[in-house]
């Protein structure tokens, strides 16, 4: 899971996000911005429709892990 943590916290800019994909489906992820600065999105969430499942940012950080099942 660190290499995922890894992969998403290099592309976590906004024009790079059409090539973020969900790391247990490997689906488009959308993404919903709460609050952003100039380079980055502070805080929001990712989104995959296809696992139903939602991944949160958080002080710039995605959380990416997938959920527990
Ligand atoms: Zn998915």
């Amino acid at each position: 899971m660190a290499i995922f943590m890894l992969y998403f916290l290099i592309l976590m800019k906004k024009d790079l996000m059409n090539i973020l994909v969900c790391p247990v489906c490997k689906g488009k992820l959308t993404l919903t911005v709460d609050k952003e600065n100039e380079k980055e999105i502070v805080s929001g969430s990712l989104f995959c429709g296809k696992c139903n499942a939602r991944y949160p940012i958080v002080d710039t950080i995605p959380n990416l892990l997938p959920p527990e099942k």
